[in-house]
């Protein structure tokens, strides 16, 4: 990946670019945003075209990176000895690891002409650690750059904050997202809408992401909706509500959420909303006559129960006996 092949986040683009057009990439930064949304591939690209070995003019950027040489095949391997990436190791940075930073970042660099030290994760710094790092961040040699990826940069050190140049990163707009799909990841035009609008423009989740198992999933709890709305098999309620409260907690949350989404998305098409707005507008055909059966003001009711389904359920211990609960009462059985 280069600069000129990415999309979005344009205003990060063109700093990192100004600052490659300078020479001046040495120093501290903070990449923020959400998770997702490319900050860890910009990250790379701005080493890439720092260590390029023929970084030349393309499109409107003046110094991007080629993607074939030696060296931006190797960064993007993570064989290449100038760029170091640090994860947490367990659930914190440790001071071990910032002491291998602050130690190695006054050599010049060894095979390429900028040493660059990426800290994924920069939340996770401890104290003790994020100390140690404080005299090397707050002056790097000339062929050093640090990034301080985060997510959440209010939790940095005010120290580390006031001695780094931050740049900010969002996700995509839905129709940035799509175009950068088509581009880059053929596959029908369908899908791609679909994955931008799940992801909300968060490309690092598009690209990870399950559209087949989504798919089937959303199918089993369109299934489920039906049988609320016919309210007429008190047995199948019940197994159904068996099914979603048997799973691990983390997949019932996923479920509940594309619940929520469904009926959001039927109570939009019910009510001739702009198809941009509906997130699973490939399944249109099965949320429409849905949405008639269950009926705009039920639908309405039923996003307001459900809303305190899943507030309860955060705190209920019993998902399986709260869910059926749940669906006996939008059923209209108790
Ligand atoms: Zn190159």
């Amino acid at each position: 990946m280069s600069f000129s092949n990415l999309t979005g986040n344009e205003r990060s683009r063109h700093v990192l670019q100004r600052l490659l057009d300078r020479g001046r990439i040495g120093g501290t930064m903070i990449f923020a945003g959400p998770e997702g949304v490319g900050k860890r591939q910009f990250a790379l690209m701005f080493a890439k075209s720092a260590n390029c070995l023929k970084p030349g003019p393309a499109g409107v950027f003046a110094n991007d990176c080629c993607d074939q040489c030696s060296n931006c095949r190797r960064i993007d391997s993570a064989t290449f000895g100038d760029v170091t990436t640090i994860q947490p190791d367990g659930q914190f940075i440790k001071i071990a690891q910032t002491r291998a930073i602050a130690e190695d970042v006054y050599y010049r660099p060894r095979e390429g002409r900028q040493k660059f030290y990426i800290i994924d994760r920069a939340e996770a710094l401890r104290e003790e650690a994020a100390n140690s790092l404080l005299k090397t961040l707050e002056e790097p040699p000339p062929t050093s750059t640090i990034i301080l990826i985060t997510s959440r940069p209010d939790s940095l050190l005010q120290t580390i904050r006031s001695r780094s140049q931050r740049l900010n990163f969002t996700p995509l707009t839905i129709p940035q997202m799509e175009k950068f799909l088509n581009q880059h990841y053929p596959r029908p035009a369908e899908d791609n809408a679909l994955l931008a609008r799940i992801t909300e423009g968060r490309i690092g989740q598009a690209t990870a992401f399950d559209l087949s198992v989504y798919r089937q999933q959303r199918k089993s709890l369109i299934e489920i909706l039906d049988l609320i709305a016919s309210g007429d098999n008190r047995y199948r309620l019940i197994k159904a509500a068996e099914y979603l409260g048997k799973k691990e907690r983390d997949e019932f949350e996923k479920d509940l959420e594309l619940l929520a989404r469904l009926m959001r998305d039927m109570l939009l098409l019910a009510s001739g909303a702009q198809p941009d707005a509906i997130v699973n507008l490939d399944a249109a055909d099965r949320l429409q006559p849905l949405a008639i059966k269950i009926g705009l003001d039920r639908l309405i009711i039923w996003i307001e129960k459900f809303n305190q389904l899943r507030s309860n359920l955060r705190v209920n211990i019993n998902r399986q006996i709260a869910t059926e609960a749940a669906f006996l009462h939008l059923a209209g059985k108790v």
